[in-house]
């Protein structure tokens, strides 16, 4: 079996939200599909560990925005790299919207959103999938919307071309960020995305 095939299987990015209260959180996933037209329901599937999921499966609802090509990595670092159990991700976002069901949605680099509430939860072992019926959704933009391979391609950082230097380098394979040195430090952090150095690979 090559498991790389499945790197062939084409996805979108979305920013997930949803709200308990006052308390908004988001995070990034990479799997909304619609599975029904009437009526309209879409599938996501996101990590039982994330915050989020935790929002969803106490209040049922959620918004998915749909990330499009002109997001830049900053919108990644908002959302992706950290967990709304320590941090608030929206006390320094400005760019969002509060939808009808009280939830916010991402309004810059996003070329669509949709509301949801779920009438169905499967467990899949390290993620839950929830199949929700679709009771808002607006186009924001026509910019396209960014594929997963768009996303490597063009937003995520690259590492940056070898110089002459004898220094050993460390790359994030969360992040692309480099860290030059001869050891990487046991307790070492990503500057960028705050994964730690079990997450570096030597270059
Ligand atoms: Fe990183």
């Amino acid at each position: 079996m090559n498991t790389n095939a499945l790197n062939n299987i084409c996805y979108g990015l979305f920013v997930l939200t949803a709200a308990d209260g006052t308390k908004q959180n988001g995070c990034i996933i990479n799997t909304v599909t619609q599975v029904t037209s009437a009526p309209v329901k879409i599938a996501i599937t996101v990590n039982k560990s994330n915050y989020t999921t935790d929002l969803i499966l106490k209040t049922g609802v959620f918004n998915v925005s749909v990330i499009d090509e002109s997001a830049d990595f900053s919108l990644f670092k908002s959302f992706g790299f950290s967990s709304g159990r320590d941090t608030d991700k929206f006390s320094d976002f400005k760019d969002f919207k509060v939808a009808e069901n009280g939830i916010n949605y991402i309004c810059k680099n996003t070329n669509a959103y949709l509301s949801a509430k779920v009438v169905d939860k499967i467990d899949v072992g390290t993620h839950y999938m929830f199949i929700a019926e679709v009771t808002d959704a607006q186009v924001l933009s026509d910019v396209p919307s960014a594929s997963y391979s768009y996303y490597h391609n063009n937003i995520k950082p690259k590492p940056k071309q070898p110089e002459q230097s004898e220094k050993t380098r460390w790359v994030c394979v969360i992040c692309g960020y480099v860290y030059e040195g001869d050891e990487l430090p046991d307790d070492y952090i990503c500057p960028i995305c705050k994964h730690p150095a079990s997450d570096f690979r030597k270059m």
